[in-house]
């Protein structure tokens, strides 16, 4: 599932095809998408985007924020639309040249002035679609709601401890909580507590400032080396050029179960929590007595 490091590949990947024709047609396949209270069919409001110039691509969390000045500038605090994207389990965007047959699962193509086509394409069906004003989309969720950004300034430890230092829950878990901290999913989130040396089934309020810091280090290299790797491609993930991402190559323990470990060389261990599975190493990442984990 593309997390972090995926969307931001697809958003570079936007803006290095310097789209700036306006959007001349939008298309939507018949078939609903993610179902959810954010994502009904008639919220997707995707015509509003006709006419209307595109300009920055933002990324939020796991979610595309692709920037466009409206068509008619008269209300002036309406002039600025965003298109909202989330990619879910398998959704791709691509940029391509309309001779290029569309292929099955295609469920929006924005066509632009000079010809090229935004395509979203999505087999499973978990992605979801919006457009709205500035205000609308910034300020409802899924965004509103959406915990710090991993790679802003500014986070640190304290950062990851005020949003999950009182949970309960273990610490791969709580992780994945995107109103904690936003883009990251189990792949970098098993990374991370691997790099930090800590388990991820040890809750997440005995945690002492300092393994905070070192977890925070860690999600950072973590989702960094993705994003240099071009993002994680497991299954379905595809930049917008189409290609798959390096970083599955690059992944010290995710998918590497009895597979030796990269610093110790005991073999890695598998384990199932809450329906998720995940991999680490019982001897860097042993669960300790103290009540509180340095
Ligand atoms: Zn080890």
């Amino acid at each position: 599932m593309p997390e972090l490091p995926e969307v931001e590949s697809v958003r570079r990947g936007i803006v290095r095809s310097r789209i700036t024709a306006p959007v001349a047609a939008v298309w939507r396949s018949p078939q609903a998408l993610r179902i959810g209270k954010h994502w009904r069919r008639e919220l997707e409001n995707l015509d509003i985007l006709i006419g209307a110039t595109p300009k920055q691509v933002r990324r939020r969390g796991k979610y595309l924020l692709w920037h466009m000045h409206a068509a008619e500038p008269a209300a002036t605090e309406n002039t600025q639309l965003v298109l909202l994207i989330h990619l879910g389990m398998s959704g791709r965007c691509g940029v391509t040249d309309p001779s290029r047959a569309r292929v099955a699962h295609t469920h929006l193509v924005l066509s632009f002035g000079d010809g090229r086509e935004l395509r979203f394409v999505d087999p499973r069906r978990f992605g979801g679609l919006r457009a709205g004003t500035l205000d609308a989309i910034y300020e409802t969720d899924p965004i509103a709601s959406l915990g710090p950004e991993p790679l802003a300034r500014g986070f640190g430890g304290p950062t990851l401890e005020r949003a999950l230092g009182r949970s309960e829950r273990a610490l791969r878990d709580a992780l994945l909580d995107q109103q904690a901290v936003a883009g990251i999913g189990n792949i970098y989130a098993i990374e991370a507590c691997f790099e930090a040396r800590l388990h991820p089934l040890l809750p997440a309020r005995r945690l002492a400032p300092s393994a905070w810091q070192r977890l925070a280090d860690a999600v950072q290299a973590a989702l960094r080396r993705g994003i240099d790797n071009g993002g994680t491609t497991l299954k379905d993930f595809r930049n917008v050029t189409g290609k798959v991402g390096r970083n599955q190559d690059d992944l010290r323990v995710y998918g590497r179960a009895d597979q030796p470990c990269p610093v110790c060389g005991a073999p890695l261990a598998s384990f199932v929590h809450q329906g998720r599975s995940g991999v680490l190493c019982k001897r860097c990442q042993a669960k300790p007595r103290t009540r509180r984990v340095p």
